[in-house]
């Protein structure tokens, strides 16, 4: 029988490497960096081949569709438009609804990660590019995911969707695997595609983006008008490969990147061998999307510009602090992931707080990362000078950290130094590394050192125990050069789980519990234990434990809205369903409840922020010319979602077994963490389990309170199969796809196997 590591090598070959565990093709010296930096833009030109150029006519957008595809084969460079079908259209969407649909179809139920006709797809969506409304400008980006071996999807900001868009395409999708490194070049001004092979342009994104940047733009002024997606090194030895989409920032003259983070799409752009996509347009005006009513988006935005101008300093505070206010409201509820997930607080949040990142951010700069968003919460840290590795000296802009940075990179690593969460954050974008996956991991890694599953022989000699910042920093740089332990942990949790396995090096029940993974995507970072509706938020997630689907915790557990399994169930219905049409249309979602009307607890659901809601339909009708309502709003991302499952079901994946948590993110693991909130579990142990805690060990008090959350979690997947139309295997009736005007005859020939009536 062949052993894990030998399927891990067989399955995984990173780019140009024949040897996975002691790969060092792509160290990069320093010396190396340097010169990357200071070789003449014309000098790096000089050296591009070109391997295939394709003249186009730009296709006008018409009520925010152009209706037109890009396709783009990298293995034989065919370049060719496709129209987008009507019935697609209707009930796809855009976004993440055609990266879903193309990407069925180029692929076979067993296609891997890394083979060629493994697709990415990046389609913005019919609001996509409007500059009249905040959070306007986001991509979806959707692939085979080398984590999960299923669907993913990850929502983007950064210019590269409006600018595919402007340039004549709603989506545009990537196939097959190039011999050499290339680029590719969009030229939305011109209407003309080139591949090029280009050997001297640096890999890491903060330096390649610069340089690409510079090279396409006419001139200074020129450079707002080009957007690259790049990885970087790591994405080339890991499976946790992060896309970084560019935005060229006016006010800082410098090029800013954000991330599409999850699930190894950056790992697949390496393995395609492409270096980068570049997009360039004449410029931005005020109605490219050729609206119907532009009045109607221009008013709903002055409106919303109003509600940040007056109430976001009180509510969120996202234009001076980003995401990151939430850091010690996290704390406050017991929510901030500390040492791998199992503590909720720590008496060293002040080091890392809100008010330590506003004091670091620079503050007064419009920081959106589309243009038009008054939200602005794209924060930076200016002229960061770096610590460690191949830029050590060197001074840049990080952008971010955001909550999920400070929180995964941070506290959930026992880390409360504020320079080592700006520096990770920066090598993470740099390398291309998903920080939250890079957080979560590397908090499983030193909960296994703690325990003797991992030690110094096992390490190669760091110590990498809680709160051990500089080995957690080398464990990065180490990946990026691909060699030594930084190679494991590139794995991912799932993958580090079944090798200290199958090695024999901890207990298997105990490494299940602690490796917060589920699909084989690392959990987010929010603590799940208290809010069952918010363990389903992240463990029935189509794509893995991330919370753009769901984030119940305050409803459930803080306001205790929804205390039964129909209200949590009607809740884990309505907001994935909800949050999906964000990602089928270009929309950020932080703007629909980061900050809320004046008035919003006075209306009958305030949840929803009915008033925002309300704004979103009224912007889809104005840009379409379409009439639908909050009610249709919700059957379009049903249709997506429902496909979205019974494309995981096509891949092997897609029932029940599939949507079961580790028990760290539904309660306490070991003693310490048990003692650690003993008057809460005894408290529940005596009002809901109807169990005296008097007299009993902490061991048999931790296992009846096991015993009764791992059967809510049951119940509550029952509950919420039955009100999303699906059986109780987790998989939808043919009655449900019918009613939603779903049934595809693939979808229906998928799922008649599993119908139970
Ligand atoms: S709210 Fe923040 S993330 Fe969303 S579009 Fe605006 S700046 Fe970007």
């Amino acid at each position: 029988m062949l052993s894990f590591a030998y399927l891990i090598i067989s399955t995984f070959r990173p780019v140009n490497c024949n040897n996975f565990y002691f790969c060092c093709v792509h160290f990069l010296p320093k010396s190396e960096t340097i010169k990357y930096i200071a070789m003449n833009i014309e000098e790096i030109k000089n050296q591009h081949k070109l391997l295939k150029e394709w003249t186009y006519e730009i296709t006008p957008i018409e009520k925010g569709y152009s209706d037109k595809t890009l396709y783009i084969n990298v293995s034989d460079n065919t370049i060719k438009t496709k129209d987008v079908p009507p019935e697609m259209k209707e009930k796809f969407i855009g976004g993440k609804g055609y990266g879903l649909r193309y990407l069925w179809d180029a692929t076979k139920p067993d296609t891997k990660w890394n083979d060629p006709e493994n697709e990415i797809v990046i389609s913005g969506g019919p609001i996509c590019g409007i500059t009249q409304y905040s959070g306007t400008g986001k991509s979806l980006v959707v692939s085979i995911s080398p984590l999960t071996n299923s669907v993913i999807d990850s929502n983007v900001g950064g210019y590269f969707g409006p600018f595919l868009k402007f340039s004549g395409f709603d989506a545009i999708e990537l196939q097959g695997k190039a011999e050499k490194d290339i680029i590719i070049f969009i030229d939305g001004v011109h209407g003309k595609i080139e591949i090029l092979e280009a050997p001297a342009e640096a890999i890491d994104s903060h330096v390649l983006a610069e340089q690409l940047t510079e090279m396409y733009a006419d001139d200074d002024r020129d450079r707002k008008n080009v957007a690259v997606v790049s990885t970087g090194k790591a994405a080339e030895h890991s499976f946790i490969g992060m896309l970084n989409f560019s935005f060229f920032d006016s006010k800082r003259k410098q090029v800013r990147l954000k991330q599409a983070g999850r699930g190894g799409i950056g790992t697949v752009f390496r393995d395609k061998r492409i270096k980068a996509l570049v997009c360039k347009v004449p410029g931005v005006k005020g109605n490219l999307n050729n609206v119907v009513d532009l009045k109607a988006i221009m008013e709903r935005g002055k409106i919303f510009n109003k509600e940040m101008r007056e109430l976001d300093d009180d509510q969120a505070e996202m234009r001076t602090k980003g995401t990151a206010h939430l850091m010690e409201i996290m704390n406050d509820y017991d929510l901030l992931p500390t040492n791998n997930y199992k503590f909720g607080s720590h008496p060293d949040i002040k080091n890392i707080d809100s008010e330590e990142w506003k004091r670091r951010f620079t503050q007064g700069i419009p920081d959106g990362c589309w243009i038009g968003c008054n939200m602005s919460c794209s924060k930076g840290v200016d002229n960061y000078e770096i610590r460690t590795g191949p830029y050590a000296g060197q001074k840049v802009l990080v952008d971010g950290p955001e909550y999920e940075n400070a929180g995964g990179l941070g506290s959930n690593c026992g880390i409360f130094n504020p320079d080592y969460i700006i520096e990770a954050n920066f090598y993470c974008d740099t390398y291309g590394i998903c920080t939250i996956s890079w957080g979560t991991l590397m908090a499983f890694i030193m909960e296994c050192y703690e325990n003797g599953i991992l030690n110094e022989e096992r390490t190669g000699g760091l110590k990498l125990n809680f709160g051990n910042s500089d080995s957690a920093m080398e464990v990065m740089h180490q990946l990026a050069r691909g060699e030594g332990f930084g190679l494991i942990a590139g794995l991912g949790v799932r993958r580090m789980k079944e090798m200290f396995i199958e090695k024999g090096w901890g207990d298997a029940d105990f490494l299940q519990d602690i490796a917060m993974e589920n699909k084989g995507l690392e959990y987010s970072e929010y603590i799940s234990k208290e809010s069952l509706a918010q363990q389903g938020g992240f463990a029935m997630t189509n794509k893995g434990p991330q919370h753009d689907e769901a984030w119940l915790i305050f409803m459930d557990m803080v306001n205790n809205q929804i205390p039964t399994f129909e209200d949590k169930a009607e809740a884990l219905h309505y907001f994935p369903m909800f949050r999906t049409w964000f990602g089928l249309m270009g929309l950020c979602k932080l703007p629909w409840n980061d900050v809320e009307p004046e008035n919003n607890a006075e209306t009958d659901e305030p949840a929803k922020v009915p008033e925002h809601v309300d704004n979103y339909v009224t912007i889809f009708n104005a840009v379409t010319g379409q009439n639908i309502d909050k009610h249709e709003m919700i059957r379009q991302s049903e249709r997506v979602y429902n496909f979205q499952r019974i494309f995981n079901l096509r891949r092997g994946f897609g029932t029940r077994k599939y949507d079961a948590q580790p028990y760290r993110a539904a309660g306490p693991v070991t003693i310490e963490e048990y003692e650690s909130r003993a008057e809460r579990y005894d408290k529940q142990m005596k009002e809901l389990i109807g169990v005296d805690p008097e007299g009993k060990t902490t061991e048999e008090k931790r296992d009846i309170i096991r015993k009764y959350r791992e059967d809510q979690y049951e119940k509550l997947l029952d509950a919420v199969y039955f009100r999303r139309g699906w059986n109780s295997n987790g998989v939808p009736k043919i009655s449900h796809l019918k009613n939603l005007g779903m049934d595809l005859p693939e979808l229906i020939e998928l799922i008649a196997p599993y119908q139970e009536d």
